[in-house]
């Protein structure tokens, strides 16, 4: 892999990208503006991006707001993830039809579309490679998303503010993007213009990088660049302490902050569904009132369900307090054990869009200050 090439590219050349790309087939998608929100969709030309936008965040609270400048990256992560293109909400498995020779099963056909991600932030790509791990790396792999992730192009994005919910740089998974990419972007607005300086991370990344207009990077390019990505770091809106979580979880299982945050949670699973690491689905069948078709769909479910742990009988986790343990200990602890990594980026999100702004990095504090010295 040659990642040697490092250089700079106006907004004209950005927007060059985005043709090249689309003339290679690729379905571009990336933020826009929509219902007062910075969502991910797709992206036609530049003017579809949030030009001189950028969002406050905190507990249960998320508005967009101008900038005093024309930044097209310029805000945190909203409410959707990468992952609705990789693990859609709804993805049909298979379709059967009663004919006369008997039952006939045809399997949901692999999507061909090759999807172009840009804009990922670093805490996306850390995001989409704990999803690899569930969906490619075990025993059972996901065609539909090892079609899709195959396919996909990724163009990062270093983050140039924190949001006010962020913690990435507690996880070790932001603000700058250091693998999981074939491009990398970062913003430059200043006195001398609007531009980017952008890294190939891939061969494929390199040899489009290679198409574009640019010029070489200086060392004040790469100056700029590094302060920016740590002034994010150093103004990130959360923290947490993350070297004792697995033994300051799991050794608390009976403490009473369960209860209290069980006093606030709605278990509406809001948090679950703009994780972009939350995986977990069920299946249901449905058929035409003939019985003469019938198909099979997968779409996301939530730990938060009453349904989601239902075996004969009953709910093995029939309370909010075991069902926000059971989501925050796997998160955060038991996510290691089953697949060596945090199960969570640090991105916010559950943060952000939890109705009564139930605070993941504050359940852990308070746990943790009622832990004898
Ligand atoms: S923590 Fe918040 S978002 Fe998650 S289920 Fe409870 S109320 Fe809903
Ligand atoms: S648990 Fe919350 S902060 Fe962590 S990755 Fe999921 S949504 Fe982001």
């Amino acid at each position: 892999m040659n990642t040697a090439l490092q250089a700079v590219i106006t907004i004209e050349g950005l927007g060059a990208m985005l043709d090249i790309l689309k003339d290679k087939g690729y379905r571009v998608v990336g933020p826009t503006v929509r219902d007062q929100a910075i969502v991910y969709d797709e992206i036609v030309s530049l003017a579809d991006l949030p030009a001189g936008w950028t969002d406050e965040q905190d507990g249960g609270h998320y508005r967009i707001v101008r900038r005093n400048d024309d930044a097209l990256f310029g805000y945190a992560v909203g409410p959707h993830s990468w992952k609705k293109f990789l693990h859609p909400p709804v993805q049909r498995m298979w379709h059967a039809e009663r004919r006369a020779e008997g039952i006939h099963v045809t399997p949901e056909p692999i999507a061909k579309e090759r999807f172009a991600f840009f804009g990922v932030r670093a805490c996306e790509l850390h995001a989409i490679a704990i999803q690899d791990r569930v969906f490619l790396d075990g025993a059972h792999v996901d065609p539909h998303y090892r079609a899709r992730r195959e396919g996909a192009f990724i163009i990062a994005v270093n983050c140039s503010q924190a949001g006010g919910t962020c913690f990435c740089a507690s996880m070790n998974t932001g603000p700058q993007a250091k693998a999981g990419f074939d491009l990398a972007l970062t913003e430059l607005v200043d006195k001398n213009g609007h531009h980017f300086l952008i890294e190939a991370g891939t061969d494929t990344g390199h040899a489009l990088l290679a198409e574009l207009p640019r010029r070489a990077a200086t060392q004040d390019d790469v100056e700029a660049a590094k302060s920016i990505v740590a002034r994010t770091a150093a103004s990130m809106g959360r923290e947490m302490r993350t070297d004792d979580l697995h033994e300051l979880l799991l050794g608390n299982l009976e403490h009473p902050r369960w209860d209290n945050v069980a006093e606030r949670c709605l278990t509406c699973g809001n948090c679950t569904m703009v994780c972009p690491t939350c995986f977990c689905s069920s299946v249901e069948d449905s058929s035409d009132l003939a019985g003469a078709e019938t198909s099979r769909s997968r779409h996301w479910d939530s730990c938060f369900t009453m349904d989601f742990s239902y075996i004969h009988g009953g709910s093995v986790r029939s309370t909010a307090r075991s069902r926000y343990r059971q989501w925050m200990t796997h998160k955060l602890a038991t996510w290691h054990d089953q697949f060596g990594t945090s199960g969570c980026v640090g991105c916010g999100r559950c943060i952000t869009w939890c109705p009564v702004g139930i605070d993941i990095t504050e359940e852990v504090h308070a746990i943790r200050e009622s832990e004898p010295d």
